[in-house]
């Protein structure tokens, strides 16, 4: 277990026998000191410390006299001829009798320190109050992530941000309590970002974070983040204390082609945000502020909107051609806003699931649903399997089996008559994990459908393994079948996929007569599309649903 703690750990570690000969070092102290386990092995570790540091220093290294010790300074040897500076504690290990036996020395992994006064070469630059890369840091990963960007085609957002009125706390309270909200801002900064950003001390009381985005709304919520992260109280020195940030952000490549121009123009951003009163972000440029002025507006409304429950479900039936009944139907939500009308979810669910909100959307418009089958149920209607489309983030939740229990519980729904539409690009990042969560749904009972199949990029040697129920066919391979063979050609292979995988096959975007002769003839299980019906409100697709029946 030991060995394992000692792999894993960001320290850098060395065991000694008790004259100082090297007998062990984890993988953390050879990536420090460029030296492999088996150079260092049987050595003698003074040489790491030796000409570089004071010689008496040295001399009491491995002093077997002394109890545990620390040293906030020391230079130690890099393979490649620097020396660098951190910190060091010695600790000896007794043995039975009681006299030191080993010694255990540790290099911190965050104690690095630039040493500018001696000009030494030294390892890469951590801002020494917070922990946080610094600013020279910042700019190589920057111009690394732009040269990135280049290759395929991405853009860059650096965010700058400072602490609002900073001056006046560190006044009131002290440098101290000062340094100590730095330090927690830094935090709360790190927490907040993903694996693939970088957030850095610049100086003073401004930080930077460097995000790669694919669209100017992946900014805008880096941005919020940060703002709802800084709004929470500080608890100084017994007092709760606020804070806001002010933000600048700019993008690469529209607003620069490098680190220094970046900087430049999220700097005078930050100020635009500071004048106009702080505790807000403001892009370099203008016009990206109104479009994230829109999309902020938006999700207030939609927020609302869920409150003040303007959200519809309307239900598109689903029909076996050979009978032409109705077997299914597909939940589609609908917003309708009192001052815009009805609104397609294509104008809102892209917001929703960036900003997260689609995850509670997603668990009222799976109520719903469940809501409404067993109400028709109840009514006498012949039972119907109702399908929901489920977002990625709303699959990815740990409490998406809780949420769909719940809804199945509280409406007294079965299992059975609920299926889960989700899509490829949902599976393709974790696929074990995708097959994981697929297959507890379908302990509970529930269908899973891979919807807009054809589309998305999933492997066919994935798709034997996923626990599905059915596929549906993209609507773009069922737009032309009437006169395009190849297209023909690729609904009738996924049909015969399907017959293959043991999976039922739905077809949608069925509008022409044409599309149901071919989709039937073929051996299509169901077909959801305008030629039989749109997409209807709860009423009017209960009376669909008995006339179809009695077709
Ligand atoms: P989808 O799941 O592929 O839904 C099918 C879409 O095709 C629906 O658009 C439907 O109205 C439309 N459609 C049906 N038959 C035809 C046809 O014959 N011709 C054509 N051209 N279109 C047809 P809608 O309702 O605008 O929904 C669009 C997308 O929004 C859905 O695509 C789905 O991805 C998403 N969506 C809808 N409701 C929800 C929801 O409750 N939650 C989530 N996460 N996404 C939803
Ligand atoms: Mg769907
Ligand atoms: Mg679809």
């Amino acid at each position: 277990m030991f060995s394992a703690v000692l792999d894993a750990t960001a320290d850098a570690v060395m065991v000694t026998d008790k004259t100082g000969m090297i007998r062990r070092v984890n993988p953390a102290f050879e990536k420090l000191t460029g030296f492999s386990l088996g150079s260092l092995v049987g050595t003698d570790a003074r040489e790491l410390f030796k000409d570089i540091n004071d010689p008496e220093f040295c001399d009491t290294l491995w002093e077997d006299s002394l109890p545990q010790r620390h040293y906030p300074q020391v230079r130690s040897k890099h393979a490649d001829g620097r020396a660098q500076i951190h910190a060091l504690s010695v600790t000896p290990i007794s043995d039975n009798g009681g006299k030191p036996s080993q010694f255990v020395a540790v290099i911190l992994s965050d104690s690095f320190q630039s040493d500018a006064a001696s000009g030494e070469s030294r390892r890469v630059g951590h801002d020494a109050l917070t922990g946080l890369p610094d600013r020279s840091i910042l700019a190589d990963r920057v111009d690394q992530s732009i040269l990135n960007a280049k290759r395929v085609n991405k853009s860059i957002a650096l965010l700058v941000m400072g602490l609002d009125r900073f001056t006046l706390i560190n006044d009131a309270l002290g440098y101290a309590a000062g340094d100590q909200m730095l330090r927690e801002v830094a935090e709360r900064l790190s927490k907040v970002i993903r694996t693939s950003d970088t957030a850095a001390r610049l100086d003073g009381d401004k930080f930077a974070v460097m995000t790669p985005i694919s669209a100017i709304d992946d900014s805008v919520i880096v941005a919020e983040k940060v703002l709802n992260a800084i709004k929470k109280p500080f608890h100084l020195k017994g007092e709760e204390v606020f804070v806001t940030f002010s933000i600048g952000i700019s993008i690469y490549p529209t607003d620069g082609q490098d680190f220094d121009d970046l900087l430049k123009d999220s700097l005078s951003a930050m100020q635009y945000a500071k004048q106009d009163g702080g505790s807000q972000y403001r892009f370099f440029a203008s016009e990206m502020n109104a479009k994230a002025k829109n999309r902020l507006e938006l999700e207030k409304r939609m927020r609302a909107a869920l409150v003040n429950e303007e959200f519809v479900l309307f239900y598109q039936p689903k029909v076996e051609p050979k009978t032409n009944r109705v077997k299914g139907a597909e939940a589609l939500i609908r917003w309708r806003d009192p001052k815009h009308g009805m609104i397609n979810p294509g104008e809102f669910i892209p917001v929703a699931e960036e900003t997260g909100l689609i995850v509670d959307i997603g668990t009222w418009v799976m109520r719903k649903a469940c809501f409404q089958t067993k109400a028709w149920q109840d009514a006498g209607y012949e039972p119907i399997k109702m399908s929901v489309n489920v977002s990625s983030m709303q699959f990815k939740a740990k409490d998406l089996l809780d949420k769909v229990k719940a809804a199945l519980a509280d409406s007294g729904l079965e299992a059975k008559w609920l299926e889960l539409e989700i899509t490829e690009s949902m599976l393709m990042n974790d696929v074990e994990g995708a097959i994981a969560r697929m297959q507890a749904v379908r302990d509970l009972g529930c269908g899973l459908s891979i919807d807009d199949f054809g589309t998305g990029y999933s492997s066919l040697s994935y798709l034997g393994r996923f626990p599905i129920t059915t596929l549906k066919i993209d609507r773009a391979f069922v737009r032309d079948v009437q006169e395009n063979p190849n297209t023909a050609e690729i609904a009738r292979a996924i049909i015969g996929l399907s017959r293959g995988l043991n999976l039922e096959v739905v077809a949608e975007g069925a509008e022409l007569k044409e599309h149901i002769d071919f989709l039937k003839d073929n051996g299509c299980d169901s077909i959801q599309g305008f030629f039989y019906s749109k997409p209807l409100e709860a009423s009017e697709f209960a009376s669909k649903l008995k006339r179809l029946v009695s077709v």
